[in-house]
């Protein structure tokens, strides 16, 4: 789960996981995505260090913790790495 709030500043950054997210899967250039949310949002400001920090360095853990909590459900199986 992306924190709700920049550990930092506390700006509220929880909103703009999804684009963000959606986004870099579909292989754009995360610098971009971050500099417009920040111009739709933030107009005339640049996004701060400490809030592009939260999203360059946030990892979702969230399928490896249902796994250790469900290990015999078939929805919750570790996925084969594609190499
Ligand atoms: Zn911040």
């Amino acid at each position: 789960m992306f924190p709700i709030r920049c550990f930092t500043c506390g700006r509220v950054l929880a909103q703009y996981w999804n684009e963000y997210s959606e986004r870099k899967d579909l292989g754009e250039d995360p610098a971009e995505i971050l500099n417009d949310i920040w111009a739709k949002f933030y107009p005339g400001q640049r996004p701060r260090d400490c809030c592009t920090r939260m999203f360059y360095s946030f990892v979702d853990l969230t399928e490896d913790y249902n796994y250790y909590k469900h290990p015999h459900e078939e929805t919750y199986r570790k996925k084969k790495i594609q190499a």
